[in-house]
């Protein structure tokens, strides 16, 4: 449904374990469970799943992936992303430890590519700097923000002023003022954001913590947080929203097993409790139908399916 999920390669083999084994240790785990790792909860198991939080392991891995052409990706904090109930043949890697580090420069936030949003913003207020606010409810990391140039009000692309990256079978680089697009940048899909330095200006501390909490108070108000979700399912197509289309089709409580397209904000599905990835998909493909033929509109995946 996105092509762009994952870089593409060979299954992991026998061989591939052991060698990893030898390569990162610990940090390698096998047929790991991923539905616990995505906010929607549903989905397979990752063939090899690695968590690391240095560089040079990371270069390493990368480098081990494209000799060997395996299909590899990195995850976030899975708030955009769903794993097939098959599971995913090769390796997922994870970025911990110290890609989650968040230092203020100045007006300038430095954060690492495993740093939660919310912590960015935080920190961020907490120095009196402006110009994330809108960001704070985004549930996902710095590294999946870029990736997916992730927004609201304001998209993290505004902001970013430059990002190191790992391209699979490449040291580490720099590269400044990447171009985004609407939920979109321009990283290669074989590069990891290790960090993002973003440029913010100095504000109030008060005022922006306020704006934090008015913005977390809005997202509770008007999204099914207490169900498992991915966010917005569908990007808005041109000058429209595609909630708005999805309601006015009559597609709200719409089912497919235990998923459900929610009666509390049209653009999510929700999981109501042991929904697969199959009925995710299922019930996606029925929006995007009945959307198309009440008003002509050929909605678009946002969520990623791995
Ligand atoms: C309740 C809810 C509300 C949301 N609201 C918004 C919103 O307002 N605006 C918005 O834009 N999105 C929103 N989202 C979607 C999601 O949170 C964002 O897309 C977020 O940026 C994804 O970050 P993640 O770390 O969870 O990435 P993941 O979902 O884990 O991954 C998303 C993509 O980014 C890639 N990626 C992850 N980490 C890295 C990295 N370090 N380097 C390179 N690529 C990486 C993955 O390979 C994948 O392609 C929402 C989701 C939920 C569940």
């Amino acid at each position: 449904m996105n092509a762009a999920a994952s870089v593409p390669g060979q299954a992991l083999r026998e061989s591939d374990r052991a060698a990893l084994r030898l390569l990162v240790g610990e940090a390698v785990r096998f047929d790991e469970p991923m539905a616990p790792k995505t906010s929607m909860r549903v989905g397979g198991s990752a063939a090899a799943y690695v968590t690391l939080g240095e560089t040079d392991r990371l270069v390493a891995l990368l480098k081990y992936c494209t000799q060997e052409r395996l299909a590899w990706t990195v995850l976030g904090l899975g708030s955009n992303v769903v794993v097939k109930d098959e599971g995913f043949p090769g390796i997922i890697v994870r970025l911990q430890g110290g890609f989650t580090r968040v230092e203020v420069r100045g007006t300038t936030v430095r954060a690492g590519g495993a740093a939660p949003i919310a912590a960015v913003c935080r920190e961020a207020a907490k120095a009196g700097l402006e110009g994330a606010e809108a960001l704070v409810g985004i549930p996902g990391t710095i590294g999946g923000a870029v990736r997916m140039n992730a927004g609201t009000k304001v998209e993290i692309g505004e902001l970013v002023r430059s990002v190191e990256l790992v391209v699979a079978g490449e040291d580490v680089r720099t590269m400044t003022l990447p171009a985004f697009q609407y939920r979109s940048s321009n990283l290669d899909r074989s590069a990891v954001v290790c960090a993002a330095e973003l440029a913010l200006h100095a504000g109030d501390r008060q005022a922006v913590q306020a704006r934090l909490r008015e913005h977390i108070a809005r997202r509770n108000a008007t999204q099914p947080l207490e169900l498992p979700n991915s966010g917005s399912v569908f990007r808005n197509p041109p000058d429209d929203f595609a909630a708005r289309l999805i309601e006015a089709s009559g597609c709200k409580g719409m089912r497919a097993g235990a998923a459900e397209v929610s009666t509390k904000h049209a653009n999510f599905i929700v999981n109501r409790g042991g929904a697969t990835c199959a009925e995710v998909v299922q019930l996606m493909t029925r929006v995007q139908k009945t959307v198309k033929a009440a008003t002509g509109v050929e909605l678009e995946p946002e969520i990623q399916i791995l």
